[in-house]
């Protein structure tokens, strides 16, 4: 059984929740790759009891007494919500995102807080105000971004499951990196209500695990419409068939081009797996997705910029001695946002300016437009497409800090699926010569986030990868 489907089957049979708690508080206080922000004793020690009370009158509850850590830019009542910036430093969440309540509700309890770059811009975790985290598998290495503190706390063995969010590759790329499974929902699955926004057209939270069964446990507690986000509708999860045969797998020639020669490897492999369990392998073209990374950067920051107008020092966010209104404002986000939020806030007044609006916009909405109806044509043709989640395996600190592009192209393969609102996971699927994690990605037309769960299995299984945590935590 997986991890955290055995800790909910033995607290629902009598066992205390308190003890998987306590043991995933230990680990979380004493770990060293830097991938938790916070711990929350005292708040988890009174969930777990909450848990076995409602055990004890008789409840089943589907993830009792799981332990569970969140990244810190997901609202939860009465704790800090950070987005890791000085600019929500002392920052207290009010109310508790619909997502995190619903797993409460299922039993899961909070444990602690995951490191992420700063307001979720990034792909390697370099630009947390609390530093970078380290990759389990090799920490001189980055966990991948934005959350890396999620991907390296279930790789490291500290928590079952993590939750995170993904605008543009933000679950999959660093699941891909740290080895374990992540899933960017469908769109508008999971209620975006308490989620600090990004990109609010693509951000969707979701989980990372060792084990897709737990990630399927999660996004079933945590799916479902949600009249606090008038994005989230109601999709028909049905039970997924686990067999890859007869399965029609996508895969895109352009996808096989740039890659680190052990992801081409891999990708390959996986594929003859996959036919020789009885997949069909059908070619499939994604023609306007190389236009994919240019849409998300002008989209993507648009609507950061509009999402993080918010935080001028007076409504929310850190606060700057000044002497007048504008110097106020001026001061506070200049203290506040380091250099990439600044960055993305610059690109995204440019590209919404009066003047611009129409060439760089209006023009990416086309653009993305043409792009999910690129998935709506391919997805005719095959049950979902395999293909790599980023071109490399986890790189060294600094290689791509300089480089704001190179960094950008990190995401290259992660960002369509947000531009179609589409569901796409990263599971694991062997290792390069430095013996680092290589994830590969599966995505699906809208709902069919649980069959990509099951079919990610069978291709992790059938590569010899364990479902259980890395070595690494030992
Ligand atoms: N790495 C991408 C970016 O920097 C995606 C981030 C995300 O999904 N939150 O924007």
């Amino acid at each position: 059984m997986s991890p955290a489907l055995a800790i909910a089957e033995a607290v629902n049979r009598g066992t205390s929740a308190r003890a998987a708690v306590e043991r995933a508080l230990a680990a979380c206080r004493a770990e060293r790759w830097n991938c938790i922000v916070r711990t929350c004793e005292a708040e988890a020690l009174a969930a777990a009891e909450a848990v076995d009370r409602r055990v004890r009158a008789g409840e089943r509850l589907p993830l009792a007494g799981v332990p569970i850590a969140v990244k810190d830019n997901l609202c939860i009542t009465g704790l800090p919500a950070t987005c890791c910036s000085r600019m929500l430093a002392g920052y207290i969440a009010p109310y508790t995102a619909t997502a995190i309540a619903r797993l409460q509700d299922a039993g899961a309890v909070v444990v602690a807080q995951t490191n992420m770059d700063e307001f979720a811009f990034g792909s390697s975790n370099e630009t947390s105000c609390y530093g970078p985290v380290r990759n389990p598998h090799d920490p001189t290495r980055i966990p991948g971004g934005s959350s890396g503190g999620s991907a390296a706390a279930v790789a490291a063995g500290l928590v079952p499951i993590a939750i995170g969010s993904d605008t543009g590759g933000s679950i999959r790329q660093p699941a891909g990196l740290c080895g374990c499974f992540g899933l960017k929902p469908t769109y508008g699955l999971v209620s975006r209500y308490g989620l600090i926004a990004f990109g609010s057209s693509l951000d969707q939270v979701g989980p990372l695990a060792a084990d897709p069964a737990d990630a399927e446990a999660a996004l079933l507690a945590m799916a479902g419409p949600d009249p606090l986000d008038a994005t989230s509708v109601a999709w028909e999860l049905s039970a997924p068939a686990a067999s890859l045969a007869g399965l029609r797998l996508g895969v895109v020639p352009a996808h096989r081009e740039g890659l680190q020669p052990a992801v081409r490897a891999a990708l390959e492999a996986c594929c003859e797996r996959a036919r020789a369990a009885g997949a069909e392998l059908v070619e499939v073209e994604l023609p306007h997705e190389r236009y994919a990374v240019a849409v998300y950067y002008i989209i993507g920051t648009g609507e950061a910029a509009s999402n993080l107008a918010r935080m001028d020092g007076v409504r929310f966010g850190h606060r700057a001695e000044a002497d007048d209104l504008a110097a106020l404002y001026a001061e506070s986000r200049g203290q506040g946002f380091g250099a990439e939020a600044k960055r993305r806030i610059m690109l995204g007044t440019f590209v919404l300016s009066t003047g611009y609006y129409e060439a760089y916009y209006r023009k990416a909405m086309q653009v993305r437009r043409l792009i999910r109806d690129d998935f709506r044509a391919a997805f005719a043709r095959c049950a979902a497409i395999l293909g790599p989640v980023s071109p490399t395996t986890a790189f060294r600190f600094g290689e791509k800090l300089a480089d704001p592009l190179q960094m950008y192209l990190s995401d290259i393969f992660t960002i369509a699926a947000n531009l179609a609102g589409i569901p796409a996971l990263s599971f694991p699927c062997g290792r390069d010569p430095d013996g680092l994690p290589i994830g590969l990605q599966l995505s699906g037309p809208p709902g069919s986030d649980r069959q990509l769960l099951a079919w990610s299995r069978a291709l992790a299984i059938s590569a010899g990868v364990p479902l259980a945590p890395c070595d690494a935590a030992a």
